[in-house]
């Protein structure tokens, strides 16, 4: 039977103590103890059910973790205050002074400059390989290799990671698939095959709103009980716990997510089809023409789509500001970082959400200076969006 993300979640039962249908947040950094001697198994980690202090656990965090980890159909999860939280704990739990990281090349800027500028400090090594070139990840594993770390979906380049081939690898080399499924939440579900920890950055779509940044990883009990180890935890030493207030709102968003990832899908694939049709060099996974689109297939959840993620190459970072500024100005959406709105947003990668990467790099992975990615809104009438859309194209020339 097909993994249902969406059904996971709603199988959910999580009731407020006074039966409200939504769990009561518990607004306390600190939580009493019966007996001095509950207290101090609780901080070894020897009962169930006792909340100790909110930078660990808050109720609230957990009520959002367990419909988490039913949607990844993982043991456990932890909330994080934003994406890089949940990457770099993960991470830094992983390894340890003397590691090596197998990582894809193309990740978002901040994962990447967190790979090659801020590990050196720990004396942990990275080798970047091409996410879709299963032969150099697996020839860049080492003995002292501990993670091999992809997207999904990659930010902004859109390749398609092989996870059950890369768990494979993994597998046989005894280090764990680590995988940001931030562009693509119900669309995949990493777990599912074979990954052994899954991050998200929660601003995105599993949030939605953009009124919030928050960061999520899914995981086994064994490994998310090591991040919040009062003695050893990275997350519990570190201390990037997502406010429970945060956690009450993103819970209630999560539960519409599967219609909004419908309608980003729905749209995205509208446009693609749309900017195909104009000759325009598109990237998008839905497109038979994507090098992973038959890969995609194999891997997806039955219902959501393609996901709500494009871009177009432009090629020229004059005219990609050129036309991103007249799709402001027609109302098309915004120019601004980020994506998984329920309004289109648009930036030109190479210079906004991938300018920690440096320009040969850049070019190295295949990342021309006009990309403009598109997070794709929840448009009502997305013709109507790709006429202002293709109005701005002949405006600036593009067409
Ligand atoms: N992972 C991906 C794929 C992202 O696009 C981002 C942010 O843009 C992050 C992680 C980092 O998440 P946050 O901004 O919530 O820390």
């Amino acid at each position: 039977m097909k993994f249902d993300p969406a059904k996971a979640i709603q199988q959910v039962q999580q009731f407020g103590e006074f039966g409200g249908v939504n769990p009561s947040i518990t607004d306390s950094s600190t939580f009493t103890f019966l007996g001095a001697k509950e207290m101090l198994d609780t901080f070894h980690g020897e009962t169930k059910g006792c909340f100790l202090y909110s930078r660990h656990w808050n109720p609230m965090n957990k009520y959002l973790s367990d419909a988490l980890a039913a949607m990844e159909g993982t043991e456990a999860a932890w909330v994080t205050a934003s994406g890089m939280a949940a990457i770099t704990n993960a991470l830094l739990q992983l390894c340890n002074s003397g590691d090596h990281i197998v990582s894809s090349i193309t990740t978002y800027g901040g994962t990447f400059a967190f790979l090659k500028n801020y590990l050196p400090k720990f004396n942990i090594d990275v080798t970047f390989v091409n996410p879709t070139d299963l032969e150099q990840i697996k020839n860049a594993i080492k003995p002292n290799t501990k993670v091999i770390y992809t997207e999904t979906m990659s930010n902004p380049l859109l390749q398609i990671s092989n996870i059950p081939e890369m768990a494979k690898i993994a597998n046989e080399s005894g280090v764990k698939l680590m995988v940001d499924n931030t562009f693509s939440p119900m669309i995949v579900s990493p777990y599912q095959l074979g990954a052994h920890i899954v991050v998200y950055s929660m601003t995105k779509f599993i949030n939605g709103k953009n009124d919030l940044v928050a960061g999520a990883i899914c995981a086994d009990e064994e490994f998310i009980n090591s991040l919040i180890d009062v003695s050893s935890g990275t997350s519990m030493l570190l201390g990037p716990v997502l406010d429970p207030l945060r956690s009450s709102s993103i819970l209630k968003n999560l539960n519409t997510l599967h219609i909004r990832m419908k309608q980003h899908s729905k749209n995205a694939m509208y446009l693609a089809n749309k900017f195909e049709e104009l000759g325009l060099p598109i990237s998008y996974p839905g497109l038979e023409k994507h090098p992973q689109h038959e890969l995609l297939k194999t891997l997806m959840n039955d219902g959501f789509g393609f996901g709500g993620m494009m871009a177009i190459d432009l090629k020229e970072a004059d005219k990609a500001n050129r036309v991103m500024e007249r799709m402001q100005d027609k109302g098309i959406g915004y120019l601004a970082v980020s994506l998984g709105y329920f309004k289109t947003l648009f930036s030109n990668s190479g210079k906004s959400t991938s300018s920690e990467v440096p320009e040969d790099v850049q070019r190295q992975m295949g990342l021309s200076e006009g990309l403009v990615r598109f997070s794709v809104g929840l448009d009502n009438d997305i013709e109507e969006t790709f006429e202002q859309i293709k109005q701005c194209l002949k405006e600036e020339g593009v067409i």
